[in-house]
This record gives structure tokens, C-alpha cells and sequence, in this order.
């Protein structure tokens, strides 16, 4: 079997996991197994119902780690996928399935990439790690950010990381993620005083109250974003209210908002500033905060150089840095390793219906890989 057909097999053999998050169903071991003959250090770091597995060759610096998750979405509506979602079939160049886009397919060009590179040059500079998780789709509590607690109290650095989520955007290669913004949820309610409608004077509408706010909140800009950041931006997902008759006016009324913020924000400085314009509106409220991400952001340096360089060489395409999107597990990693980039396939089929990668990217994503380990350990 050649090599280009490796990366399939793997990525195949993935896919054929029904690991919705957050069941590994084996996939780790599989990893485990694949690297076995390559002198890989293991360690289990299983917590609640959740797989970690770190894998480790070698003891000098830098170490790079390869970093990923082995779970997927489920698969939703059965009837509307054209394949059986963990059933790998390759058709018109693609292979599709779950996890074809999000992430089985970087993984296997991971440890196809790794095996390549090993193999060729046994006697390397550094050390290669690999950073699995089956808790990233999910809660992501018992995952990477346990694994990142643990070493950093065995103060085990780590120099670079790449983080192998969908990130291409319009053509496979486009686009590295060097960041990515915050994510803060505010619950917050209104009280007002219930009344009759028709004497509002004896009343205070609280809907009407949160009307004027959100005109405030609508113009208001919170940052003016930077480099590295578009402008923060603030969203209300749901309002609802008392539910109560037609001719009366209710006593609360609740609206559910995020903001993506950049890193010239806080979660405090957003909290503190939400808080001041509630209060300069004489407003009695009450409200509950959920922060999920604080933004990050690695600068260019070393990896994202190198990386911009392997793309341009192997496929002739210049990888934008862009810090959009939602979060992902890079946001525990770059609290402690030097540098960490997400880079992996194109992301428009990920959680999709029919989700799939063509053959060629597939191909390209694990000699890209492989460059890295080139450039950054020989
Ligand atoms: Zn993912």
C-alpha cells in the first residue's frame, strides 16, 4: 500500500467509529496502536466519561504536538445522508462520513504525516507529541483543559502546537488560526411593575424599558478591534417575558445575549461596562454571566512562518492568519505552549449533513504536516 493511500485507510478507519462526542469508541487506541513501532510514550488521562490519550517520542526541545479531538456531532436527520455517516465511502475523489471535515481526517494525516517522518529520519531533532481528546464537541470540561492542568503543574512545556481543526475557508490552505475571540453569554432580567394596559401610568412596562436599552446597546461599540481582532460584536439570541393576558402589562422581561469580544476586552471590563449602562438606565435588574472563551491570540513567530512557508511550497496557496470562528480547544493549549495555531481541511461541510473532504486535500493536509516536521525538526 502506498503512502497516499495510508491517510485514506486511516482517516477511514476513523470514521468508521460511531464516536458522538463524547465516546471515543476506540479511536484513541487505534491512534495508539498505529504509532506503536515509533517509540511513543503513552498516557491514559481518562476523567469521567471522557478519553484523553498523550503520546510522547522523545525528550528534547522543541517539542511540536499534534492536537486534536477524536469525537464528532452526531450525525442528525439518517434519512438525509446520501451514506451511512460512520460508514467511510469514497465517491468522485471524496471521502465522506462524520468526521471527515471535524477532525478525523487531520487526525489521520497526523499520524500518517508522523509515521512518514519518522520513518525517513529516525534520529530527529526535538520531540513529537500527540494531544487527543474525545470532549471537544461537548461540554469540553474533562478534555484538553485537564490535560493542559496537569502539565502545567509537571511544568511540561510544550513549544508548538497545531491544533488540526477545519480552518480552510474558500480553497483548502487559506486560512491559519493564530486566536480566536472571547465568548461571554449575559442572562439578564428586567423587572418592571405589573398593571392594567389601559392605566399605564400605574405600571412600568418592562418590555418598553428594554426596548430603550437595546437601542443603546445597538450603537454602542465596545471596541475598535485590532490587528489580530475584528471589532467586538454584541448579539441578543432570545427575548421573552411574563406570559400574561392582553390587557395587562408584565413584570419582567428576560433577554439572552453573547458578545464575541477581542482581546482588547476582558470578561470583567465587559461585565463592569454592561453593568454601567443598566445602571445609568435606573434599571432594576438581575443578571447571570456564562464566560466560555477568553480571547487569545499567538503572534507571528516560528510556527506560523513556517507553516506559511510549507503551504506556499506544497500547493501554492498563502495562508491567511485570521482569528474568526468559534472557539475550540486551542484556547486551553495557548495558556501554556509557546505558540499555537489551528490549520486543517476545508471547514464548509463540518457538523453537515454528508460531510466530506476531497481525496487531494486529504493528500495535501498530511504533506503539509509532514513539512512542518521537516522544518521545524531536521
Ligand atoms: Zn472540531
Amino acid at each position: 500500500m502506498n503512502e497516499k493511500a495510508r491517510v485514506i485507510d486511516i482517516a477511514s478507519q476513523l470514521i468508521q467509529k460511531n464516536s458522538v462526542t463524547p465516546n471515543d469508541d476506540g479511536c484513541q487506541e487505534y491512534i495508539k496502536e498505529e504509532l506503536k513501532d515509533f517509540n511513543f510514550e503513552c498516557v491514559n488521562l481518562n476523567l469521567e466519561n471522557v478519553s484523553n490519550l498523550w503520546l510522547r517520542r522523545g525528550d528534547k526541545k522543541p517539542l511540536i504536538v499534534f492536537a486534536g479531538h477524536t469525537d464528532v456531532v452526531p450525525p442528525g436527520n439518517l434519512g438525509e445522508w446520501k451514506t451511512n455517516p460512520f460508514e467511510p465511502v469514497i465517491k468522485d475523489n471524496t471521502l465522506y462520513g462524520r468526521g471527515a471535515s471535524d477532525m478525523k481526517s487531520s487526525l489521520a494525516a497526523m499520524v500518517s504525516a508522523t509515521q512518514k517522518f519518522i520513518g525517513e529520519n529516525p534520529k530527529h531533532n526535538g520531540s513529537i507529541g500527540f494531544l487527543l481528546t474525545s470532549d471537544e464537541e461537548g461540554p469540553a470540561k474533562y478534555g484538553t483543559k485537564k490535560v493542559i492542568e496537569k502539565f502545567k503543574e509537571e511544568q511540561m512545556s510544550i513549544d508548538y502546537c497545531i491544533v488540526g481543526e477545519p480552518t480552510s475557508n474558500k480553497v483548502f490552505g487559506d486560512t491559519i488560526k493564530n486566536g480566536r475571540r472571547g465568548s461571554i453569554t449575559g442572562n439578564l432580567k428586567i423587572f418592571g411593575v405589573q398593571g392594567h394596559i389601559a392605566y399605564p401610568e400605574l405600571a412600568k412596562n418592562p418590555i418598553h424599558l428594554a426596548g430603550e436599552l437595546i437601542g443603546i446597546l445597538n450603537t454602542f461599540k465596545w471596541d475598535e478591534g485590532n490587528k489580530y481582532f475584528p471589532p467586538t460584536s454584541f448579539q441578543i439570541s432570545s427575548i421573552f417575558s411574563d406570559k400574561v393576558a392582553s390587557n395587562m402589562i408584565p413584570s419582567w422581561i428576560n433577554l439572552v445575549f453573547n458578545l464575541r469580544f477581542s482581546n482588547e476586552l476582558t470578561q470583567h471590563a465587559i461585565k463592569a461596562i454592561f453593568e454601567k449602562i443598566l445602571n445609568e438606565n435606573n434599571l432594576n435588574y438581575a443578571i447571570e454571566w456564562d464566560c466560555s472563551a477568553e480571547p487569545f491570540v499567538t503572534k507571528e513567530g516560528d510556527l506560523t512562518k513556517v507553516l506559511q512557508k510549507v503551504i506556499e511550497n506544497k500547493i501554492k496557496v498563502q495562508a491567511n492568519l485570521s482569528t474568526t470562528g468559534g472557539t475550540s480547544d486551542a484556547r486551553f493549549i495557548s495558556t501554556h505552549a509557546k505558540e499555537t495555531i489551528e490549520f486543517g481541511p476545508l471547514n464548509r461541510s463540518a457538523h453537515k449533513i454528508n460531510e466530506n473532504i476531497k481525496i487531494d486535500d486529504l493528500i495535501k493536509l498530511e504533506d503539509i504536516y509532514y513539512g512542518v516536521l521537516c522544518e521545524l525538526l531536521l
